[in-house]
């Protein structure tokens, strides 16, 4: 036992422990760009090494029988907070806790999970939440696979729905908070929607869930999934949402070659969500969690890069005679979304729609010429993407549906990257001149 080992009250020795990561210097407090380079890591306990190594190993060493039984306390939710030590790496690892440090830090949120995908995080925090005979309230639309998820998968055991559209008042989210039948376990958002852009009023949410439910011990958590704008421009946190959910495969990643997601938020709520995910084992993999520690580092330079890229873009897209309209947060005036912008986002990120004048015909036109675009489907990578969802994503939700959230054949989705803002404007407008 050495003086880093850490130790329970009867002075069971139950882990080195790195030593205490400095997040001020000279009473400053470091900005979560500084912290992404060392946060949560100690050189010391792995042989000096700069960089975390990848921990590829299956399951750890217990110093002795008692801290094995104190760990399997903490894993088995016996004691709340999780394994005090290294277990087994369906429940934990070093790259994953680093991460996980790290991925709290941008939101300062008490804690943090991260998963095999986004999907596996809503899966899990839904299985982690629901009964039979429960309402889940959601705003919609929703990520296609989270609408498949709710209505088809968790209605095979019971669970019913109730959604409200994106921009809905609180007086309105309030009269379908009334109507759930049955305990209501979580109120989900996501914000701003998949593919409509239409953001989601968090605070009129937060107000709507306390008129309706007060101080009733059993208050549904508001979760959202915050992939299209956060960290850097929409912080939900600070807006009355309890969970924050990510797919990291996204910003976060931010290269295009990975897949995970994340939870973040009060250590209640995620020490619910963990059990769940220490059952089920959808935990990201260590070489994903050291893919995505590398990526944090250049998360604010990627997306600030990113974003100033698509307000240069978009400015020039609106002005053009063959498009029709662009969607763009960083457009909204004088309305209710252009309300809730103001109040919750500190940017317009890099994502939009483009609506050319026309149909399939100019839309397939204009993505089979651009050459520095990708015809690709996902978003927040390094890379430009473009895609048709009538045609791709969204093919087979039903017409009816399609034309209520905007999803025409003239829409176009486009992701903007870090590349040279020029070259993508003369990129797009040789593709517009093909039409
Ligand atoms: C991509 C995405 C998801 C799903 O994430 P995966 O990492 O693909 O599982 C969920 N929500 C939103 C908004 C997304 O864009």
């Amino acid at each position: 036992m050495t003086d880093e080992t850490e130790a329970d009250l009867t002075g069971v020795p139950l882990r080195r422990r790195p030593k205490p990561s400095v997040d001020t210097v000279g009473g400053r407090r470091l900005s979560p760009a500084t912290l992404m380079m060392g946060h949560g890591y100690d050189p010391v306990l792995s042989e000096g090494s700069l960089k975390p190594p990848i921990f590829a190993t299956s399951t750890y060493v217990f110093p002795n029988a008692a801290a094995g039984k104190r760990h399997f306390e903490g894993v088995t939710g016996k004691r709340p907070g999780g394994a005090e030590g290294l277990v087994y790496s369906r429940f934990n690892g070093p790259n994953q806790e680093i991460l996980e440090d790290r991925l709290g830090v941008w939101e300062a949120a008490e804690d943090a999970l991260v998963f095999s995908s986004g999907m596996s995080a809503i899966a899990t925090l839904f299985l982690s939440m629901v009964q039979p005979g429960d309402t889940i309230i959601h705003s919609g639309p929703l990520y296609a696979a989270t609408e498949t998820l709710i209505g088809r998968v968790l209605g095979r055991f019971g669970v019913n729905y109730l959604d409200f559209p994106a921009g809905a008042t609180q007086d309105e989210i309030e009269a379908v908070l009334r109507c759930a039948e049955g305990r209501v376990p979580l109120i989900y958002l996501e914000s701003p929607a998949n593919p409509t852009n239409a953001l989601v009023d968090i605070e009129a949410v937060a107000a709507a869930r306390d008129a309706v439910f007060g101080d009733a011990q059993e208050k549904p958590p508001i979760a959202i999934d915050n992939t299209f704008l956060g960290p850097l421009w929409q912080q939900p946190l600070q807006h009355g949402a309890d969970l924050v959910v990510y797919s990291l495969t996204k910003y976060a990643g931010g290269h295009s070659d990975l897949v995970a997601g994340g939870v973040l938020g009060s250590k209640a709520h995620i020490n619910t969500i963990r059990s769940m995910r220490n059952t089920i084992g959808t935990i990201c993999d260590p070489n994903t969690a050291w893919m995505l520690l590398r990526s944090l580092e250049t998360l604010e330079l990627r997306m600030s890069r990113a974003g100033e890229n698509a307000a240069k873009v978009c400015a020039f897209l609106r002005d053009h005679p063959k498009v029709e309209r662009v969607g763009y947060l960083g457009f909204l005036k004088d309305d209710r979304q252009a309300d809730i912008y103001r109040r919750h986002c500190t940017g317009g990120g890099s994502t939009f729609s483009l609506y050319l004048k026309g149909g399939e015909r100019e839309a397939f036109a204009f993505l089979d010429a651009l050459v520095i675009a990708k015809l690709a489907v996902s978003l927040g990578g390094t890379e430009t993407l473009a895609s048709h969802p009538a045609g791709m994503t969204h093919l087979s939700v039903p017409d009816a549906r399609k034309a209520a959230l905007g999803i025409t054949d003239n829409l176009v989705r486009i992701s903007i990257g870090v590349e040279d803002a020029d070259d993508l404007i003369a990129d797009f407008e040789q593709a517009l001149e093909a039409i």
